[in-house]
């Protein structure tokens, strides 16, 4: 009853504003519907990791890095291609410390997981940031996005277990060796967990082996199921 006041209040006195073209913004969103359809869909993707497959490729076909490894995660979603409108908002986002577009993301993904319906886990795992990127940042983008979808569907949030050991620089424009060689080590588990279903939460999924990389910690701490929750996925794997 209180939540449902609340909402009304919100939405009568703050109505939803696009925060790309300032219209006004679908039910509960800071979007129109104009700039929604603009945003492009990673409709035919690895269920693996989301690396997106060529038009015409038929639906759950595994991506030749997915094919050549044991595949360490379940299922990656990544609705959106992080192009066009899509890395604007997450450069507001990510960079300039705007969280409200932190907010819209989250929705979306919540949206997102609304349609789909997979099977929940028991626990959020936001994937960390180094603490001396945390210190330059002042928040943790992953956590942002988890936040409210824990709340929402009513699961744990994970902030202990799973630490980042070193600042790794960003994986765009890495070679694909050099892409493995920077993430390897750069996570451990401090702790047990208690869950045989975990899903990692990431703003960008940049390429296959930063996956890798994090499910296997989670995978040789005895996790079962990985899954990886995030908003959008780079063109290229
Ligand atoms: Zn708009
Ligand atoms: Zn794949």
């Amino acid at each position: 009853m209180v939540n449902s006041c609340l909402c009304f209040i919100q939405f009568h006195c703050f109505p939803p504003k696009c925060l790309l073209c300032g219209a006004p913004g679908e039910t509960h969103t800071d979007l129109c519907q104009g700039c929604i359809d603009d945003l492009i869909r990673n409709y035919i993707a690895c269920p693996h990791c989301a690396a997106p497959l060529p038009a015409g490729t038929k639906p759950g076909t595994i991506c030749g890095n997915c094919q050549q490894h044991e595949p360490l995660i379940h299922s990656t979603l990544s609705p959106y291609l992080f192009a066009g409108p899509m890395s604007k908002l997450i450069g507001h986002f990510k960079f300039n410390e705007e969280l409200q577009y932190g907010a819209l993301l989250s929705r979306l993904l919540q949206k997102e997981i609304e349609s789909l319906q997979p099977e929940m886990p028991e626990l959020l795992i936001p994937v960390p940031l180094h603490p001396s990127r945390l210190k330059e940042r002042g928040f943790n983008q992953a956590l942002e996005l988890a936040r409210p979808l824990a709340k929402t569907f009513d699961i744990q949030l994970d902030l202990d277990t799973l630490h980042r050991t070193r600042a790794t620089p960003h994986q765009i424009g890495l070679q694909r060796k050099e892409r493995i060689k920077n993430v390897r080590g750069a996570f451990e588990m401090r702790g047990g967990i208690k869950a045989d279903h975990v899903a990692l939460v990431d703003d960008v999924i940049t390429t296959g082996s930063t996956l890798r990389e994090r499910a296997g910690v989670l995978r040789k701490s005895g996790v079962s199921q990985v899954d990886v929750w995030s908003i959008a996925r780079t063109p290229s794997s």
